[in-house]
């Protein structure tokens, strides 16, 4: 079975081998078992089982969210209430879903996370990253990530996420546990270990000790780094080759030459930004040092309530100074790069049918018309979703 989409406005590609978007005008393209298998103009399109009129619109590779915390249970409106009135966003506020999530059941931590992945698809997104992080014990967080497992593409084990209250006075023994036994159980569901590296949560030692942990566990390394503080967090996710070090809201001149110098995506939310109202990270000194840059949302119930990719890319142009083409990379390619997935974020021959119809003739409309619903139709794995 495949499927033509005819008549594609702005097709945006992506492609690999290229640079920027790798924009092609008048095309379409060609699914078939559910990966991409033609584009190019539309003169010159194959026939295919069945097709789609894209109406001149454009069409992007979906959007890759590559970092996002959806198993949890409750909500944080009011604190989000009070913080806008003055009350300044402290990491302790994780306590309060932490709590709300032990006393969920499976059931209904499933119904949750199902919901916010089906809403971001309806908006686009057709790959989601999703960490633990709410449990904090070794059942919870095995439960946590498992649950994941079944809806999300991609998953993080974070139990060193903040120290739960019961380990109040002996942050050391919650490390030891989050690098033994919680690893141990979480590990076969995961594949990426995580830590919150900032003041309040784990400092730069125990985050190694998490981390290194994992990798010895089979788990690649990624880090929430210097969100809060001008901390050590950048350079230990570089020296471990953590596939991304995210937030990046507070980097050194030696953050920025380290991150341009490796493999270590600066994944960018600044949704969170937006929603604790902080200053935003500094996209263009990263760019301009030749960083690679992701954007992504960190959909959660307490610094961002927001699954909204194209609410990043919109923010990310406004107040971050990328230009249009650099912020839809970064959360397309860009994404796919900080999860060290070649198959997703471009559509070039062989890469999973991941298509974003836009109900607008480019890409830049994203940016240029912020706040307004323009997913026409997407497709995930040659799935039409929308
Ligand atoms: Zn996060």
């Amino acid at each position: 079975m495949s499927t033509l989409i005819a008549n594609i406005g702005e097709l945006v590609t992506n492609d690999p081998d290229g640079t920027g978007l790798g924009i092609v005008r008048d095309a379409a393209l060609v699914i078939e078992d559910g990966e991409i298998a033609w584009t190019g103009p539309a003169a010159k399109a194959p026939a295919a089982d069945a097709a789609f009129d894209a109406g001149g619109r454009a069409v992007l590779p979906g959007f890759v969210d590559s970092h996002a915390h959806l198993v949890f249970a409750g909500e944080r409106a009011e604190e989000f209430a009070a913080r806008m009135s003055g009350r300044p966003y402290a990491a302790g506020g994780i306590r309060t879903t932490v709590e709300r999530t032990r006393a969920a059941s499976d059931d209904d931590l499933r119904a949750n996370l199902r919901r916010l992945i089906g809403e971001m698809a309806r908006q686009g997104t057709t790959t989601v990253e999703c960490k633990s992080g709410y449990g904090l014990t070794v059942e919870q967080e095995e439960r946590a990530v498992r649950i994941a497992a079944e809806l999300a593409d991609e998953v993080t084990y974070l139990g060193a996420h903040v120290v739960p209250a019961e380990y109040q006075d002996d942050a050391a023994a919650y490390t030891r546990l989050a690098a033994t036994d919680m690893l141990a159980a979480c590990a076969p569901h995961a594949r990426w270990v995580d830590v919150f590296c900032e003041e309040g949560a784990f400092d730069a030692d125990q985050a190694r000790e998490v981390l290194q942990a994992g990798i010895k566990a089979g788990l690649a390394p990624r880090l929430h780094a210097n969100q809060l503080t001008q901390g050590p967090a950048v350079q230990l996710a570089v020296e471990l080759d953590a596939a991304s070090a995210d937030h990046c809201t507070f980097l050194s001149d030696a953050d920025i030459d380290a991150l341009a110098s490796s493999q270590t995506v600066a994944t960018l939310l600044p949704g969170v930004e937006f929603s604790t109202r902080q200053p935003y990270p500094d996209a263009r000194r990263l760019l301009d040092a030749g960083a690679t840059v992701a954007l992504a949302t960190d959909c959660n119930p307490g610094s961002c309530y927001s699954s909204s990719m194209a609410f990043c890319v919109a923010v990310a142009v406004r107040d971050m100074h990328m230009t249009p083409a650099e912020a839809v990379w970064s959360a397309t390619a860009g994404g796919a790069r900080a999860l060290r997935r070649s198959d997703v974020g471009h559509l070039t021959p062989g890469a999973r049918a991941d298509v974003h119809v836009l109900d607008a003739p480019s890409h830049i409309h994203l940016a240029y018309r912020p706040g307004v619903p323009q997913t026409h139709a997407v497709w995930k794995a040659g799935v039409q979703v929308r």
